[in-house]
């Protein structure tokens, strides 16, 4: 039978139309840097691309920087230096919700000693207030923050209240980053709209290659320490000689996420309307976290007590049917999500967190044979838990 996956928030298989555009880049001889024919050819699939990636969420392709993905588009975007120069100072502090991926929590360029844990609520959302009170406190000392708020959760899919962020971070003096690397193309994810400074998108999210991302910038103005240096790729922000046919698989996943963004947002919503629908009714005590929260419309994150995510993950995986145990990165170690543990959930049900991601290709069928294989699996749990009492 043929295998359902169901792992989108890990990552996204490859669009038909990546597949197309990046074949045909392969065909492409020139290095983008040169100036001969070739070269501009290699040239204009980058900037196509540019163009398409700046469109998905509203920004000028000018302030689009290619890196090799999400991870290292984190990493250039959180340094003191950003947005330092004449009239601006260095950012002095990195204030990051609890529950950013690993990438942004890694704190950047600064040092540990300078990034600090904004808590988030029991339903999984940044805490606003102990937000403004950290920023009315830095601006008391004068010490200019960086503030990463991600826009859409990798485990819970909670949507962040990234607006509001800004506006206080501004207020601060502050510059905002916006991990949007799981919201790109499942939800209208516009720069300016958001009041992002910074916003990080990666390929493989939407149905690109693996291995590619951007970091976009909202103003052209706005200073970044390149991570990489060398040539002056990128505008001097990424050096090194671009990967083209990635960058042109990007910018296609782009142009098609774009275009069926509303579709695929109300065909998903209704899909996991019907999976939790599902959950509920095979298993009444099952608990969807992050539920009481605006989630993206692919996510679900759910336990029952007494269940092991590994556990569930496998026998899922011998039905045909490929979830995860919370994130992809942490996926292999048994230790409970630092989302959950940053909700307040205990770590014996944290343990047991198995992450459904749907994504464009998901079908009615496979949401059945996801609730078969559950039903299975959730009689199993029963047995044992009958047994035990
Ligand atoms: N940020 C978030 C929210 C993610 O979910 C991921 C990947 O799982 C990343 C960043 C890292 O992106 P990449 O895999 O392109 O390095």
């Amino acid at each position: 039978m043929a295998r359902v996956y169901l792992d989108w928030n890990a990552t996204a298989p490859l669009r038909d139309e990546a597949r197309a555009a990046m074949v045909a880049a392969l065909e492409s001889a020139g290095n983008p840097s040169s100036v001969h024919a070739e070269g501009r050819a290699a040239r204009r699939l980058i900037e196509n691309a540019r163009g398409e990636v700046a469109a998905l969420v509203a920004a000028e392709p000018r302030n689009v920087v290619f890196t090799s993905g999400g991870t290292e588009a984190n990493m250039l975007a959180l340094s003191p230096s950003t947005g330092a120069g004449p009239g601006a100072a260095a950012c002095g502090r990195l204030l990051v919700s609890a529950i950013e991926h690993p990438s942004v929590l890694a704190g950047g360029r600064f040092p540990a000693a300078a990034v600090e844990r904004v808590p988030a609520t029991p339903s999984g959302v940044v805490d606003l207030a102990a937000l403004a009170r950290r920023l009315t406190a830095l601006a008391g000392e004068g010490t200019r923050p960086l503030v990463s708020v991600m826009l859409a959760g990798n485990e819970t899919g909670t949507l962040q209240p990234v607006s509001q962020a800004a506006r206080l971070t501004h207020e601060a003096g502050g510059l905002l980053h916006v991990d949007a690397v799981q919201a790109a193309g499942r939800i209208p994810c516009e720069i300016s709209a958001l009041g992002a400074d910074l916003l990080t998108l990666s390929g493989h999210k939407i149905g690109a290659p693996k291995g590619v991302g951007a970091l976009v910038k909202r103003d052209e103005a706005l200073a970044l320490d390149p991570l990489v240096k060398g040539g002056g790729q990128e505008r001097g922000a990424r050096a090194g000689t671009e990967n083209v046919a990635a960058i042109a698989g990007f910018g296609a996943a782009a142009a098609a996420a774009r275009a069926n963004l509303e579709q695929e947002r109300a065909d998903l919503e209704r899909l996991r309307r019907t999976l939790e629908a599902g959950l509920k009714s095979i298993s009444p005590d099952v608990i969807i976290f992050g539920a009481e929260a605006e989630r993206l419309p692919n996510t679900t994150l759910f336990t029952v007590p007494g269940m092991k995510a590994e556990t569930a993950v496998i026998a899922f995986d011998l039905d045909g049917v490929a979830v995860s145990s919370g994130a992809a990165c942490s996926s292999g170690k048994v230790t409970p999500s630092h989302v959950l543990a940053a909700m307040g959930v205990s770590p014996p049900l944290a343990r047991g967190a198995v992450r459904v991601s749907l994504g464009p290709a998901t079908t009615e069928s496979d949401v059945e044979r996801f609730l078969d294989a559950w039903r299975k699996l959730f009689q199993t749990l029963a047995n044992k838990r009958d047994i035990a009492a």
